[in-house]
């Protein structure tokens, strides 16, 4: 069985049909590219074949994209020189796809040829849009459903197979750079507008139409193939292409803080490739994606926000226990999280009951589905009746006996254990014995929550980031006593609201919380020692943070903070390390300044809410130090606060995978998307250098540096966390 078939029909319309064995969508691999170019020769040879349709056997898409696994192997097929085998493993997709797009013309008059239709029934990503893009006309199925693009950098690459050398010849610069910077995919009518395909049609005429143009005698030359192409826009040095490119270079600087080797890597290829003819742009393309997937940054993106991110959606540790899908779902508390939890839950088709101590407030929740709702169909990306679909699953009231039915309830009451307790007796008298009980709270332990049932196997932690419709991840705690089918409950219904799920064990903040709290106290200290506030900030942001600490404190507010300091100091006593953390955010919340809700934080705002800056105050109160110290100092500073609380949760077993601990960093709290996630960071820095690196930060600035004992061992051993861990954890 191949993934490619051919068959010649009478009308002399050959139709290569991909068809992945095994797989619901297409995905290349090595062996598939060769395939098609074995069918590809033997219709351009076949004197009876006029033209060739290339399509999908399966119904609503074409293709995925590349199997990623196949560009890791390259590498490692290449032994000593793995430059040289993914160069080569380049050219050599470069040269299958430029046969397609010459067709046997004369490379001279470019006379002859045959004419190649892509004819794409839905989806069509990576890969799956760089071999359309090499045939010459692109066909698509009205399928609003279908995405179309090339979504390679958001996993640490960039199109490689030609797609970013033709994109920008077809579109010029400014049209292809939100497709192949930002990864923006389209539907088959906004990609026709972008100018990616050429024709959208009826799914049911899709072949029809492709076959009638082949056999139309068109003209095939790609117009960078004719003689005095002009790239649409300009070239660099022309001087609108100018204008482009300066700008281009400076928006992927702003946007990127030159952390990501991708973009650069990305903007390089296009600005040399648009200087050369085609041949040697896609020469160029090659040598620039080879110099990504070289860099450690590329493979340990690709292993945590595809294969494992993955991985964990389809449930790599969900317990063996059957089908746990909710179909009724109550939600206690309508406030901020309680809307949002009752809004993805509606949106995924589920029956939702959203409770509140007054009517009013429960309405208030439902009616955030309404308005986002209404922002979507604004955009066009939801109807009017999609909205009254999700509007009429969600029951808003005060009544319990509403929750009858429910197979999962997930509360998100005040932070309060006294009322999460009332509230969780309270439900428990309601609903059914089946019943999972999950708890929204961000800071009390799940064990001690899971006392106010009396069956605690079926009590856990769901929780989630704010705001719930846009964070991706959700993290699943299990108490002492929480059995498997509470964890089956819960990442199934994560999988129902497509999010990722990581789960950990009970501990002070769980996992993702933990990890932030560090990051953002090391920026509070820096402060109290007088660094630049603005020093602090932007050196997280160049590492790739969204933000940095101190505006992140800013966001999620300086009294929150305070509230959290004070509990924990009042339950860790003398242990407590962050006096000097909790002496700034006092003082702030003394003064007032509670963040970006009271229009007054670590900056200043306008009277709009605009983020001005930082607040001089600050500085007045602690004098900036006459030496600062030096960038890196900063970063690493902030990075192993934050790696090293994920090493001890491993250690302790509060995380159990790394895989865990990687994706769910990146995607809870943005940790350098860059370096593929904390345990990955210390595999590129190598384990010795990491704890060479801790030992000297922990005479410097204090024994929460010291080297967590796992670490110490590992690079005595000279091992790293992937090599070590990633196939116990890929086992289980
Ligand atoms: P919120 O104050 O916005 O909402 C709480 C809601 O619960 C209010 O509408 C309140 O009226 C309602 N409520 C209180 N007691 C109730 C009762 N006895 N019965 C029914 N409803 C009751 O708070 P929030 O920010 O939505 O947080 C809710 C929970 O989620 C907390 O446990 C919090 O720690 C957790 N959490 C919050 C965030 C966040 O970023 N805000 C993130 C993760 C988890």
């Amino acid at each position: 069985m191949t993934d490619f078939t051919m068959e010649k029909h009478a009308d002399g319309v050959a139709i290569i049909t991909w068809d992945t064995v095994g797989k619901s969508m297409n995905v290349m691999n090595a062996q598939g590219f060769l395939d098609l170019e074995a069918l590809v020769d033997d219709a351009l040879a076949d004197d009876a074949v006029k033209g060739i349709v290339i399509t999908s056997g399966k119904e609503g898409s074409f293709a995925g994209g590349m199997d990623l696994k196949v560009i890791a192997k390259m590498k490692d097929d290449a032994g000593d020189d793995p430059a040289r085998g993914l160069f080569d493993g380049v050219m050599g997709m470069h040269a299958i796809l430029r046969k397609i797009e010459r067709a046997g013309m004369d490379p001279k008059t470019n006379k002859g040829g045959k004419p190649i239709a892509a004819a794409l029934p839905g989806t069509a990503l990576g890969i799956g849009l760089e071999i359309p893009l090499a045939c010459h006309r692109i066909f698509a199925a009205d399928n609003p459903k279908a995405k179309i693009g090339l979504p390679e950098i958001m996993v640490g690459i960039f199109p490689g197979a030609g797609g970013t050398t033709r994109l920008v010849r077809k579109l010029g610069a400014i049209g292809a750079a939100p497709l192949l910077l930002e990864g923006k995919l389209n539907d088959p009518k906004r990609a026709k507008s972008a100018g990616v395909v050429d024709e959208v049609v009826p799914a049911d005429e899709l072949m029809d139409a492709a076959r009638a143009w082949v056999l139309s005698e068109p003209t095939i030359v790609k117009p960078w193939d004719e003689k005095g192409y002009k790239m649409p826009g300009g070239a660099p040095y022309h001087p609108a292409g100018f204008m482009n490119f300066v700008g281009a270079s400076a928006m992927v600087n702003g946007k990127t803080q030159g952390a990501f080797p991708a973009a650069k890597a990305l903007l390089s290829a296009v600005y040399e490739g648009a200087l050369v003819p085609f041949d040697t742009a896609l020469k160029i393309e090659a040598r620039w994606f080879t110099h990504v997937l070289l860099n450690p940054s590329s493979s340990a993106m690709i292993r945590s926000l595809f294969i494992n991110k993955e991985a964990l959606e389809k449930g790599a540790n969900r317990p063996d226990v059957p089908d746990q899908r909710v179909k009724k779902v109550g939600v206690m508390g309508a406030g901020m999280m309680g809307a949002g939890i009752a809004l993805v839950s509606a949106m995924a088709g589920m029956e939702v009951v959203l409770i509140d101590q007054k009517q009013e407030a429960a309405d208030k929740g439902k009616s955030y589905t309404a308005d986002y709702m209404d922002k979507g169909i604004k955009r066009g990306k939801a109807t009017a009746a999609k909205k009254e679909e999700a509007l009429n699953r969600i029951t808003a009231t005060t009544d319990y006996a509403a929750l009858k039915g429910c197979d999962l309830i997930i509360e998100a009451v005040f932070e309060d254990p006294a009322v999460k307790a009332e509230v969780t007796r309270n439900v428990l008298k309601v609903v059914g014995d089946d019943c999972i009980f999950a708890t929204n709270t961000s800071t009390l332990p799940i064990t001690e929550l899971a006392k106010a049932s009396d069956k605690p196997e079926q009590f856990i932690g769901i929780h989630f980031f704010s705001p719930v419709e846009k964070m991706m991840l959700v993290e699943i705690i299990k108490g002492e006593q929480t059995g498997p089918r509470a964890v089956a409950k819960a990442l199934d219904y994560v999988r129902q609201i497509r999010k990722t799920p990581i789960v950990v064990n009970d501990a002070r903040f769980f996992y993702c919380n933990r990890c932030i709290i560090p990051y953002i106290n090391e920026g509070i200290r820096m402060v109290a020692e007088g660094v630049a506030p603005a020093l602090i900030d932007n050196a997280a942001r160049q590492l790739g943070f969204p933000v940095g600490p101190l505006q992140l404190v800013d966001e999620t507010s300086i009294d929150l903070g305070a509230k959290i300091a004070r509990a924990t100091k009042a339950a860790m006593g003398d242990a407590y390390p962050d006096a000097a953390v909790d002496e700034v955010i006092f003082w702030m919340e003394g003064e007032g300044r509670l963040g970006r809700k009271s229009n007054a934080g670590f900056f200043d705002y306008d009277e709009k809410g605009k983020r001005q800056g930082y607040w001089e105050g600050l500085v007045a109160k602690y004098p900036r130090a006459e030496e600062q110290p030096d960038l890196i100092t900063v970063q690493h500073r902030l990075m192993f606060a934050q790696v090293l609380e994920a090493v001890r949760a491993f250690e302790e077993g509060v995380l159990e995978d790394i895989r865990e601990g990687d994706v769910g960093a990146i995607l809870a709290w943005g940790f350098a998307p860059w370096s593929g996630g904390p345990f990955s960071w210390l595999d590129i820095l190598g384990t010795p250098y990491a704890a060479e690196r801790c030992d000297a930060l922990a005479e410097a600035f204090g024994p929460r540096f010291a080297t967590p004992d796992l670490l110490r061992e590992m690079a005595k051993k000279g091992q790293s966390f992937y090599g070590r861990f990633a196939d116990a954890a890929a086992a289980a």
